[in-house]
């Protein structure tokens, strides 16, 4: 136990906690002329006016700084209902109908994705919900689609979004026992944002879209930074947080909300009476810690509160982390098709990992004399992760050390946190046996090859 108590620790040295400043009678800092309405920061107080002009303006810079929208784009937006969605369309759908120089010219369809079968709803309340969001969607005349969540799971047959919810009672419940079937709850979540991506990158392919629009704000990207990291994700965090994400396919990923606060999306949505739907997640009504990304999410929370400037260098820092690319399909995750970072390099933290998982089964006398390696009356021990409840019946032809395989670090923490790997997708488990088809190929004609 610690014995240093608060009383001990010198806090000159430490950072000061934000100065809470009050709004009464200051003056806008943009037009001087009217008393400012709303506080963003220390010394950001504006008046209504001048905030939604800065949003807009904000939103036009991040789209138009790099120039890449162009005329004939097609451009999906993820849409969930909540506050950045709503922000998001509604910048949008004012970037779409602007004048003149400033008027945004690309065409915009609106996904929305059912999550009901993972949340247990009742076919009437996801349907309320659904025609809640499209009654929103459509007032703004943007054409409207849904998914459901249970229809990631068939990426290889050709997703067909209507603008009517289809349950497939089958597919959710396929989808149900995946989720079910991982222990813990980080491991759920990041496999539900998995598979929530692999959605709307398969539906925006099949509608043709050059881009997707994700509506994460900076505390949402902040918050994925810090968990991606603890998740083991670190390879794919350009990936999952940058500006513009180039797909394989030519498609691109953009986060046009990126720099907008969580207060600066609320008070865009105070200011316009934009109404949004609320749609519960796993962890609604949990505690803090039933999760890491629930704790993450908390910590970037009071961070915002007290040192709102750290939360911005957090997210600034992300972004100046590039990744690698994957050019080939079997160098991407069969999961969250991610570049694979599991190749193993010496004196790696992989290598670390591995090995300390590896102590940590074998114990003291599983290793040869002097040596680091397992000895050979420990030869039939696999290490934590790699033992399965199934005893090698998961899936026909694939043992769980082959799906291993075809999965990036990240993955691979989900996948081991399942008991069984029957509900696995089908493309997981069919690139896994692709993979081991592939290596059996190679082993057979190494020996003929110059
Ligand atoms: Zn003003
Ligand atoms: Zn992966």
């Amino acid at each position: 136990m610690c014995s240093v108590f608060e009383a001990d620790v010198d806090t000159n040295g430490l950072m000061e906690e934000k100065n809470r400043q009050e709004i009464t009678g200051k003056m806008c800092r943009k037009c001087s002329q009217v008393k400012a309405d709303v506080n963003l920061r220390v010394k950001d107080a504006y008046c209504r006016e001048c905030f939604l002009l800065t949003c807009t303006h904000k939103f036009r810079a991040e789209l138009g700084k790099s120039k890449l929208m162009r005329a004939h784009d097609h451009g999906l937006v993820a849409h969930s209902g909540g506050q950045s969605s709503s922000a998001l369309l509604h910048l949008v759908w004012a970037g779409l109908r602007g004048h003149s120089h400033k008027k945004l010219f690309f065409r915009a369809s609106v996904l929305y994705v059912d999550e009901g079968a993972v949340l247990a709803q009742s076919l009437e309340e996801r349907r309320r919900i659904c025609s809640d969001v499209r009654e929103r969607v459509e007032k703004l005349g943007f054409p409207f689609y849904v998914a459901t969540l249970s229809s990631a799971l068939q990426r290889n047959e050709t997703s067909d979004p209507g603008s009517e919810l289809r349950v497939d009672p089958g597919a959710d419940a396929e989808l149900s026992n995946l989720v079910e079937s991982a222990r813990e709850l980080t491991a759920k979540e990041d496999l539900l944002q998995k598979l929530r991506n692999n959605l709307i990158v398969s539906v925006g392919e099949h509608l043709k879209c050059t881009k997707v629009f994700l509506a994460e704000n900076c505390d949402q990207i902040a918050t994925k930074i810090l968990a991606n990291v603890s998740l083991g994700r670190g390879a794919q965090l350009p990936l999952d947080v940058g500006f513009c994400n180039n797909l394989r396919s030519g498609m691109q990923i953009l986060r046009p909300l990126r720099t907008f606060s969580k207060k600066e999306v609320a008070f865009y949505n105070l200011y316009n009476k934009l109404e949004t739907v609320t749609i519960p997640s796993l962890q609604t009504k949990l505690d803090s810690h039933a999760s890491i990304q629930r704790l993450t999410e908390r910590f970037v929370a009071e961070l915002q509160e007290n040192f709102p400037a750290t939360v911005s260098t957090v997210f600034r820092t992300g972004d100046k982390l590039a990744g690698q690319r994957c050019h080939e399909a079997d160098e991407s995750c069969a999961l969250c098709q991610g570049c694979l970072d599991t190749k193993e390099q010496q004196s790696s933290a992989l290598q670390a990992t591995n090995f300390s998982r590896l102590v940590s089964t074998l114990g003291p006398s599983g290793f040869a004399g002097g040596s680091v390696e397992a000895s050979p009356a420990a030869g039939n021990v696999r290490p934590a992760g790699d033992s399965c409840e199934c005893s090698g019946r998961c899936s026909p032809g694939v043992s769980r050390q082959d799906v291993n395989h075809a999965l990036c670090y990240g993955c691979r923490l989900i996948v081991n946190s399942m008991a069984v790997l029957d509900h696995l997708p089908q493309n997981v488990l069919s690139t896994a046996r692709k993979k081991v088809a592939l290596g059996e190929m190679r082993k057979e004609i190494e020996n003929f090859l110059l």
